[in-house]
């Protein structure tokens, strides 16, 4: 029984693309839970679950596997439908492959415009790190705590601003490149 697939281009979106998936699958845990992820990945592998049989294809039990499709619904990500079989109508529900892509693309927003903030602080302050714990420090910061770790009672150094500022532009592309293919599928 699988559900002939259509052939718009926004409905391949994620399944194909291991790092979109990865960033998919991480926001799905983050707000449902291992359950959720399981239905996520029951989904994507038969194209439906079945509420009938939620409990025997997936693990889940009906009531928690309900309430997660309940609330995702709610977000958009999943669509109830119906299916004929031989002895009768099964309640399934199936990904939205467009709100899925806008929750992922809303995910990737978010996360890059933590990562510029981040980035234009690195860029325009002297920070210190402790160099047992790793903890960044403003300058102020370090100055009221006599440029003492707080958490260790090591001394401040001035971090390396350069290898933060590139790794944090390393990251921000990478999300940059995820966002244009994100965006590219909807075309
Ligand atoms: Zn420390």
């Amino acid at each position: 029984m699988k559900l002939s697939k259509t052939a718009r281009a926004e409905d391949t979106l994620v399944e194909e693309d291991g790092e979109v998936l990865e960033v998919l699958e991480d926001l799905v845990r983050g707000v449902y839970g291992e359950p959720g992820l399981k239905l996520l990945r029951f989904m994507l592998e038969h194209g439906y679950v079945a509420e009938e049989l939620l409990t025997r294809d997936t693990g889940i039990k009906s009531n928690e596997g309900r309430r997660i499709l309940q609330k995702m619904s709610e977000e958009n990500i999943v669509v109830p439908g119906k299916l004929r079989t031989g002895d009768g109508v099964l309640h399934i529900w199936r990904l939205n492959k467009p709100g899925l892509r806008s929750a992922v693309l809303m995910r990737l927003r978010k996360a890059r415009e933590k990562l510029a903030a981040r980035l234009s602080f690195e860029a325009g302050n002297i920070v210190y790190e402790c160099p047992r714990c790793g903890k960044r420090y403003t300058l102020d910061e370090a100055y009221v705590n006599d440029f003492i770790c707080p958490s260790d009672g090591e001394v401040l150094v001035e971090s390396n601003k350069g290898e933060a500022v590139r790794v944090l532009q390393e990251s921000i592309s990478r999300i940059d490149a995820l966002i244009r293919r994100l965006e590219r599928v909807r075309e």
